[in-house]
């Protein structure tokens, strides 16, 4: 076994960079509305082969907006289920469609996938961009279909900061309140990408912050792919992942 992931237990997949948000707190800078997305095909005989070779607890599909891609995802976590991954969560910001049927339609085949947990991104950042409406109907949907969700704010430099944003956040979250959702702890904006360059007067540079995804390349917990394939310094469209898994060196 690979010793620099002796401990690996977690898949994620960035399904696309694509979005339906230009949200001025997004630690990937600006997105495009379409763009490079996941292989469904190649990202589940990927989940396959690291379950056969490891305990795997949790999986989890993000953005970029994942559900513009809903075949793919999909595939993802119906693989996922028939591994045995306990834990298969999305992050999604809720909105991929105005047509209700089509929203319902997804949120039915999300529940019929395996998906278990849902994180919805709400709070004013998002809200500034995405309309709220939508995402309301969409988080009925996935209520109704008995997948667990939870409302999943991003907070500016902390939960109980007092700041225009963070007031505006609470706000939003009492009507996902209201419709019986519970509120995750969310996170913090951590400065990067479209932060840096529209909320710097709230970071100070004497802090340190630290990446809260960034993992130890010497101790490799979570397998990360990107949209093009990438994971671990190998391609999952071009090399079987035990290849990956074996190739893998911090750098
Ligand atoms: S924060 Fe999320 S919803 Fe907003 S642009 Fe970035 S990926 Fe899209």
């Amino acid at each position: 076994m690979n010793p620099y992931l002796r401990n690996l237990n977690r898949i994620e997949f960035v399904v696309t960079y694509a979005c339906t948000g230009q949200c001025k707190h997004c630690s990937e800078g600006s997105h495009m509305s379409g763009g490079e997305h996941i292989d469904g095909d190649a990202a589940a005989r990927m989940v396959s082969g690291l379950c056969s070779m490891y305990q795997i607890d949790s999986l989890m599909t993000f953005g970029g907006e994942p559900l513009l891609y809903p075949d793919e995802v999909c595939k993802i976590h119906a693989t996922a289920r028939d591994m045995g991954i306990v834990k298969r969560q999305l992050i999604t910001n809720g909105y991929f469609s105005k047509d209700e049927e089509k929203i319902r339609d997804v949120a039915a085949k999300l529940v019929g996938s395996g998906v278990n947990a849902v994180l919805l991104s709400v709070d004013a950042f998002h809200q500034e961009v995405i309309p709220i409406e939508p995402v309301k109907v969409f988080a009925a949907a996935v209520q109704e279909a008995g997948i667990l969700l939870k409302a999943h704010p991003a907070w500016l430099v902390s939960a109980e900061d007092d700041n225009p944003y963070n007031r505006q956040t609470h706000e939003i979250l009492r009507q996902f309140e209201d419709m019986g959702i519970p509120v995750s702890d969310g996170n913090i904006i951590f400065p990067s990408g479209n932060a840096i360059k529209y909320l710097k007067e709230y970071f100070h540079s004497e802090e340190d912050y630290s990446d809260p995804y960034e993992d130890d390349p010497e101790d490799v917990r979570a397998a990360c792919v990107s949209p093009n394939g990438d994971v671990l310094g190998g391609n999952i469209y071009r090399t079987d992942i035990t290849d990956v898994i074996e190739n893998y060196k911090p750098v």
